[in-house]
């Protein structure tokens, strides 16, 4: 029980590394709040949640509209009493270079994937602090690390995810709310499932981790799980890659 007690808010959790997040923090104790744009799939992990007996409940809210981002922190604090952690898990891919992507395209993918971020942490901050801290784990990714071709607008999104990651780290440690990323490699989700259509595809894109394979959701909510705990009390601000040795070369 490494979250007993806490309260969790996860972004993005109908589908994915959020959907598997949210199962192992239930499943270490937290109560959990499921927030995403997909009303079927967010209700399907909270039924999971429940399936178990544990504690979770489903907002719909679209992380580019303030107004959602702050109901779901309302919901949250009305319904479980206080906020701990949230997990922006929501995001979108988008592969295109510059020069052939649409302008409203750049802005969809910038606005799920930076702006709803920022709104998310806008929204929870404030609860944080009248809390007396909190953990907040952002999803970058390997691409806020390095580059990468024809994923102009992702990589973009992502590099600002892991540097704002690093300025609200700096501007918040004082009010005890610790703020990190996690950079995950290739994990086997809907978000990559129209990029590996065969076995050769796979394998060629699992050939680009060293330990030769494409990482699972839940090995990426078992870095969230850490960086949700006390056991993380001493760790702010860093960009935690879980990537099968990807960014080690
Ligand atoms: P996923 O399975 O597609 O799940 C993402 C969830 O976010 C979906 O339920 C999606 O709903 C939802 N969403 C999209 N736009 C939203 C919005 N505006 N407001 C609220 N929810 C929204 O993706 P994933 O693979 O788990 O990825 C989770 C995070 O990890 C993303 O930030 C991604 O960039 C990052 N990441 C993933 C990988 C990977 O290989 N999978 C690698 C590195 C980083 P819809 O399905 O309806 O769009």
């Amino acid at each position: 029980m490494r979250l007993k007690d806490k309260v969790a808010i996860i972004t993005g959790a109908a589908s994915g590394i959020g959907k598997a997040t949210a199962r192992l923090f239930a499943e270490h104790g937290a109560k959990i709040v499921v927030a995403d744009i997909d009303v079927e799939g967010g209700e399907l992990s909270v039924a999971d949640i429940h399936d178990k007996g544990l504690h979770g409940s489903f907002i719909h809210a679209d992380v580019t509209i303030q107004e959602n981002t702050q109901q779901m922190v309302d919901h949250t604090v009305n319904l479980y009493g206080k906020l701990d952690i949230i997990v922006n898990s929501a995001g979108i891919a988008m592969r295109l270079p510059v020069d052939e992507l649409p302008e409203e395209d750049w802005h969809h993918c910038l606005g799920v994937n930076l702006t709803g971020v920022f709104l998310s942490c806008k929204a929870a901050i404030p609860a944080m602090r009248k809390n007396g801290g909190g953990s907040i784990i952002n999803l970058s990714s390997i691409y806020g690390l390095v580059g990468a071709e024809v994923r102009a607008a992702y990589v973009a999104s992502k590099g600002a995810v892991t540097n704002l990651t690093r300025g609200m780290a700096l501007d918040y440690a004082e009010d005890n709310i610790r703020v990190n990323c996690i950079c995950p490699g290739f994990i086997e989700t809907p978000l990559v499932a129209g990029v590996v259509k065969n076995p050769d595809e796979y394998q060629k894109l699992a050939n680009r981790h060293p330990l030769r394979r494409l990482g699972q959701p839940t090995e990426i909510a078992y870095g969230a799980l850490y960086l949700g705990s006390d056991e993380s009390a001493f760790v702010t601000g860093i960009a935690l890659p879980i990537d099968g040795g990807y960014t080690a070369g």
